[in-house]
Parts: structure tokens; sequence; C-alpha cells
């Protein structure tokens, strides 16, 4: 007669183990067990005979195994084929007569438990990376929500990574099978969920979409490897999905946009910059005695060469936005696009920007932004001018320019968008993560709240990460937002 051993839930390798061990040492085959898991109903074999007390009372001592078999169980348990439990029963009681069974390769058994294992990991890799959270805002605060749909049982197995990311955020995600739930000290889990319990989006998507339409290199397209890597099952839970049909139709074209028209190459090579360097900081150090205004602003900087840096550069960048606004946001410098445009914030990272103010309900119109450094540092890379930091002596010598303009603009709030602008602005090395988004008051009597630069999250690999730390970015800005409204700020356009 048949045993039926019943597990307590679909995924747990310690029960099945302890089933398992006991079931060994009273010496039952693999084909006396029918395997199956409390609730789901005890079908199979009508007669088979319930091993719980058998079981139970064996299940002291020590068998051992291989490591390489307990690694894969570990995997197969979370599949959602109903053979599973049978079949590593089978190959643990094959263990005890062969205990080379797990390197042959052509065993079916073997194989087939591979073949489970390896959809769990395709499974578990999926979600890391399509989960999408989504805000929603309760009486204790923000809680950030996602609806994932697995194939297999992977949900207890995967959320310790979602804790180690995301530790100080509290979040549920919501599956059809079990719902998984951190509040910042304790992960539980409860039963599925429907997708209706999850929001469907948020005011951020947008925001999300940019920034994928930022990264998505045409030259590059691989639309069978995309589509393999990101199947079109997961798409309904990204927002940025909807942008990839129009994406992969015309990449054809913006590719021949990028070889027709390559950045121009550099107009001088660099020389002797260190001697450069040293003349533009003695007049740094008694800039000439010519009264700066609006009417000779331009001018003048178009004629700057107080630093290497015009050299190479297109044109200097000046800052664009009401000369009398009370918000100015800083950045680092131009890029490629702001350095042949003249217009700062027009690239990638200016339209990544635009759209966090947006949700932010900072109104771009009505603030004046500008760069710490007024030229474009590159490095020519074939057809390529790939961003340079500025260094320390460059951020000095143009800081001239970032404080004549607030003493300008005189505004209220200072919003410093990277380490390169805070250290410009504050005269002193800064780390963003140890000051970001805290009030500090200014000589010139003005208010700095300091946060990443744009560019920063356009560079975040992770996908999860980025959009994470944009959502950070945009509190951030309505936290600057929140501060300028205290400060009496108006937001006038120009
Ligand atoms: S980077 Fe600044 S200091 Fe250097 S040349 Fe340009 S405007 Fe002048």
């Amino acid at each position: 007669m048949s045993r039926l051993v019943v597990l307590p839930a679909e995924a747990d390798f310690a029960g099945w183990r302890e089933k398992a061990r006991a079931l060994l040492q009273a010496r039952v085959r693999p084909e006396e067990t029918v395997w199956t898991v409390a609730g789901r109903g005890e079908g199979g074999d009508l007669f088979a005979e319930r091993a719980d007390v058998a079981v139970a009372a064996a299940s002291s001592g020590t068998i051992s195994v291989p490591r390489a078999f307990v690694d894969m169980a570990k995997f197969v348990i979370c599949h959602n084929a109903a053979d599973r439990f049978a079949l590593l029963y089978r190959i643990l009681w094959r263990l005890l007569d062969d205990k080379h069974l797990m390197e042959i390769a052509a065993d079916a058994d073997v194989q087939r438990a591979e073949a489970l294992a390896k959809a769990v990991r395709r499974d578990k890799h999926k979600m890391t990376a399509f989960v999408r959270f989504r805000e929603a805002v309760t009486e204790d605060g923000s809680v950030w929500i996602a609806w994932f749909e697995p194939e297999h049982h992977i949900v207890e197995a995967t959320a310790p990574f979602f804790v180690r990311r995301f530790a100080n955020m509290k979040w549920s995600i919501l599956t059809p099978g079990t719902s998984a739930h951190w509040d910042g000290e304790e992960l539980v889990f409860t039963t599925g969920s429907v997708r209706a319990d999850a929001p469907s989006a948020d005011a951020l998507e947008d925001y999300w979409r940019v920034y994928f339409a930022s990264i998505f290199n045409p030259a590059r397209l691989n639309t069978a490897a995309m589509q393999r890597e990101m199947p079109k099952k997961y798409w309904k839970n990204m927002p940025e999905a909807g942008l990839i049909p129009d994406l992969v139709r015309g990449a054809t074209q913006r590719t021949n946009a990028m070889l027709l028209n390559p950045p121009p190459p550099p107009r001088v090579a660099a020389q002797d910059r260190r001697a450069v360097m040293q003349r533009s900081q003695q007049q740094v150090e008694s800039p000439d005695g010519d009264p700066l205004s609006w009417r000779n602003f331009d001018a003048q900087l178009t004629g700057c060469r107080r630093c290497p840096l015009w050299r190479n550069a297109t044109q200097a960048v000046p800052g664009t936005g009401p000369r009398s606004a009370d918000v100015m946001l800083v950045g680092e410098q131009p890029g490629d696009q702001e350095d042949l445009q003249g217009e700062p914030f027009v690239g990638p990272a200016g339209k990544l920007l635009d759209r966090a103010l947006e949700a932010a309900g900072l109104p771009r119109g009505a603030i004046y932004l500008t760069n710490a450094v007024k030229h474009f540092k590159f490095e020519p890379r074939g057809k390529r001018r790939l961003h340079k930091k500025p260094n320390g002596s460059e951020i000095d010598v143009c800081r001239w320019w970032l404080a004549s303009e607030i003493k300008l603009v005189q505004p209220k709030l200072i919003v410093a968008l990277g380490a390169t602008a805070a250290s410009s602005l504050l005269q002193r090395p800064v780390k963003i993560s140890a000051e970001r988004g805290l009030p500090i008051a200014l000589p010139e009597g003005a208010q700095a709240l300091l946060t990443v630069h744009p560019s920063y999250l356009l560079r975040l690999p992770d996908p999860e990460v980025a959009e994470l730390e944009r959502r950070r970015f945009v509190h951030d800005l309505k936290r600057a937002r929140s501060l300028a409204n205290d400060l009496g700020a108006e937001f006038k356009a120009a």
C-alpha cells in the first residue's frame, strides 16, 4: 500500500527533507510513496495510507548526501511540477547505493531534476529583474507595491533579495500564489492576491519611460535577445514596455542618423594644461575689475580662457531661465548635447530632470538652471565624446562664474545636483550621501539643498535600483519645493 506524505507548503524544502529522511530510515521505497501538499487535496492514490505518524516516529538520525544534491533540490522544490517531491525522493533513495549518481549527467532522473532547477533559477532571475514597485500612500506613509506572476513557487526564496536591496522601504510583492511583505524589520508571507490589489500606475510612470528611452541604444538592438531576456508576458507590469515597439521600429533610422551626424572633432589638442591652469588660477584670484551684469555676462563667458576646458569644447554654456528666479538648480558641466546646442540640460539627463521636476511639482520654466563648470570636458573615443569629470582646479577656477550668477539672480534656494555642483557651491569636498536633502545655509543668504545628478541615475545598470533611485531623486525635489515655499519663493516663468 502507498504512503501518503503531506507537506505543509509548496516550496518547503525543510519539510520535504524531514519527511524524506524519516521515510528513508523506515526503508520506504520511492514507488510506495504519494506526495502532496496540505490544502491541495490529498488526491492521487485513493488507497494510500497517511504516513505522517510513521514519519514522525522515525525522524531522528543522520543521512549524508552530496552537497550537489542539496543545492539542486532547493531549486527543484520550488518548481510547480507535481512530481518534484517524488523525483527528489527517488534520487535520494538511489544515492544510498550510488554516491556518484549526481555526476551522471545522462541519468534520466538527474536530467529531469536539473531541468526543473534551471527553470526555477530562470524564474527567480525574472522576478528580480521585472518586479516594478509602485507607490501607494497610506496613513503610515508610502508603501511600495508590486504585482508579479511567477511561473513557480519562488516568492519565499526570492523575497530576501528584495529585503537586502530595499531594506529601508516598506514594500509588498503581490502574486497569485504567495505575497511577500517587508515593513523595514520583518519579512512575512501571506496567501496570494489578485492583480486589482496592486496599484496599476503611479505619477512616476512617465519618468520611468523617459529613463528607458534614454538608455535604449538603437545600434545595439538585438530583438531576439531582448525578447528572450524580457519575455512579453512580463510587459504588462512594466511601464517602459509600451515604448518598445516604437523604439524597435525607429532603431534603424536612429542608428543611421547617429552615423551621419557624429560629434565634431576636438578643435585644438590640449597642450601644456598645467601652465595654462596656473595662469588661469591667477586670473581668478584677481578677476577683472569690470563689474559683471546681465548685459555683458554672456559675452564675457564666451571669451573666458581661465582654464583649458574652452579649447576642446564647442562653446561655453551659460545658465538658462528667469534671471530673477527664486530657485536655482546647479549641475556639473554641459554634456555632449548641451555643448552642441549651447543650453544646459537638453540631453538625456536634462530630459530625465524635466520629468522629475514635473513629478515633483517644480515648474522648469520658473527655475534658473546652470552648471558649476561652463565648458564641456570630454575624452574622444572614436566618433564619440565621453564625459570626463572636471578636476578640482577646473571647478575652483570656474566657480567665479557660478558665484557671479548667484549674485545676479539672488535665488532663495539653490539645489546642487551632484558632488561637483555641491563642492563648488560650498567650497569644500562634499559627500552627497552624507548631506543629501538637508538644508544648508549659504553665506550669500540663500539656502542650499544637495541631491544626486540626473546623469548618475542614467548610469545605474540595475533597472530596479535605478527606479528606486529616481524616486528618491523626485522625493528630494519635492523637499526642495517645500523648502522653497517655506522661504517664500515664487515660481514665475521668464
Ligand atoms: S570652464 Fe569655466 S573657467 Fe574654464 S574656460 Fe570655461 S568658463 Fe572659463
